[in-house]
């Protein structure tokens, strides 16, 4: 929560803002997003009169399983935060509804973890890579190709559509056969 106070009665008037937002993790989709520490803010707040400008970036340093071969990595996720929040209009003081249609703004208040949160899951990737050509896991195997080679056909390879199964591993298959 940010308190708006000092900008809310002059328009013109500018905030800045830096905090850190302790968030834990981020779910977008199938993926989880571990912070590995809380989540840069700088945000630069305008009073314009009618409403807040809120203008920014928040920065997450992440931790997530790559999608390919499930090996954990780093990440760093910027968001950009733009937005534009009307506060009560000063002609509609007698109105029912008492000014109270603001997501964010609570009073004098500014929540700012929906914005946040916001502009970090539209940048994160729904398919996570460790790196851009990683090879990912054997379909057949599960053998990491990035570290090793296996026997299996290499059509199974990373250019495989299946390749974002590869969680679903069944038990290596014993070679019972042809052992003689
Ligand atoms: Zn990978
Ligand atoms: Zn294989």
């Amino acid at each position: 929560m940010i308190d708006l106070t000092p900008i809310l009665d002059r328009a013109g008037e500018s905030l800045i803002v830096e905090d850190r937002l302790d968030m834990g993790e981020i779910a977008v989709g199938d993926v989880t997003f571990t912070l590995r520490e809380p989540v840069s803010v700088e945000l630069l707040i305008t009073n314009t009169g009618d409403g807040v400008l809120v203008e920014g970036t928040a920065a997450a340093q992440v931790r997530v399983p790559c999608s390919r071969c499930a090996e954990s990595f780093d990440h760093t996720i910027t968001g950009e935060i733009s937005t534009y929040l009307l506060t009560r209009s000063r002609d509609s003081e007698d109105s029912a509804n008492d000014g109270d249609d603001l997501e964010c703004l609570e009073g004098h208040n500014l929540d700012v973890l929906p914005l946040v949160l916001a502009a970090i899951v539209i940048e994160a990737p729904f398919a996570p890579l460790c790196r851009p050509d990683c090879m990912g896991l054997c379909p057949e195997c599960g053998t990491d190709l990035n570290v090793d080679s296996c026997e299996c056909e290499s059509s199974y390879t990373k250019e495989s559509p299946f390749s974002s199964l590869q969680g679903m591993f069944t038990e290596n298959e014993v070679e019972a056969d042809g052992n003689d």
